[in-house]
């Protein structure tokens, strides 16, 4: 790890914590802060329905997707710029931030004004001209591991973000390949810990890419906020079983309930006791 000991990123480097702050909304030391909708949005009914059922229960960030980046040509690929409108919809009927992934420049161009947040998805953690590209904005940007990519990896692709002048990064843990196949990725809970080790930069978790199963998602989201967290990425549907991408790993509203409980539980025996916060605050 020799090689980040010069880098932005590195803990040593500030002598406190990072905490990006978006409006309302903190990623960060304290903070346990819930990113949550669907894999894509499908819909203007099914994302307003969605957006106001996870923030009351206390989401604070809408996982916006307009852009898929899918395995198949074939399958879905989101709806596209059409959906943008529907951005603004949710944005004028809810208090959330909106975060959404962009593949490209072209994608950047069509969502800056209508978003808050920025995702790297992890086809594109080392697409180094975007990475750089992304660094000269000045709104927050979710970088999300690669597949297959060591956390070194992870952390140079984050210090490309920083060293282009954009220092709001938010690590995320989406799981990593491994042999098995049982789950759709390896989620690397260890991952979370190792990271806050070696740089200042918050972490979050996404549960859901990293198992790939609606029913494992609570465990992973719940063993993410016990290995220190600062939040999570997750995907909820309405109606998982109709859902265009990503069913079988989109928890339904009833089950993001149950667990929005149990964290909330689960925060106060951690130091994550502002769990929430953020919404609860404006
Ligand atoms: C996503 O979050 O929509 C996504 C495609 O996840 P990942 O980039 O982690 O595969
Ligand atoms: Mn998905």
């Amino acid at each position: 790890m020799d090689e980040l000991k010069n880098t932005k990123i590195w803990k040593r480097k500030k002598n406190h914590n990072t905490i990006v702050k978006c409006k309302h909304v903190n990623f960060g030391e304290g903070y346990f802060t819930v990113i949550a909708g669907p894999c894509a949005i499908e819909n203007s009914e099914m994302a307003l329905i969605t957006a106001k059922k996870v923030e009351k229960l206390g989401a604070s960030v809408f996982r916006s997707s307009l852009f898929k980046p899918r395995t198949s040509p074939y399958s879905f690929q989101g709806i596209g710029k059409d959906g943008v409108k529907i951005l603004n919809n949710i944005k004028a009927e809810t208090n959330l931030l909106l975060e959404s992934e962009v593949l490209s420049k072209e994608h950047l161009d069509i969502l800056i004004e209508h978003i808050d947040i920025v995702r790297i998805g992890s086809r594109n953690m080392d697409n180094y001209e975007l990475l750089k590209t992304v660094g000269k904005l000045n709104k927050p940007i979710i970088l999300k591991r690669g597949m297959s990519s060591t956390l070194k990896e992870f952390l140079l692709a984050a210090e490309y973000i920083m060293d282009s002048g954009n220092e709001q990064i938010i690590l995320c843990e989406r799981g990593i390949r491994s042999f098995d196949n049982y789950t759709r990725n390896t989620l690397d809970i260890l991952a979370v810990p190792s990271l806050k080790e070696l740089t200042h930069l918050p972490v979050i978790v996404d549960p859901s890419h990293s198992t790939g199963k609606s029913s494992l998602v609570p465990s992973a989201a719940k063993a993410a906020l016990a290995a220190g967290a600062d939040g999570l990425i997750i995907e909820v549907h309405p109606n998982p079983k109709n859902a265009l991408s990503d069913g079988e790993q989109s928890i339904d509203f009833n089950t993001f309930e149950i667990l929005m409980g149990e964290l909330q539980k689960l925060s106060t025996v951690f130091d994550k006791s502002t769990i929430f916060k953020s919404v609860l605050s404006y």
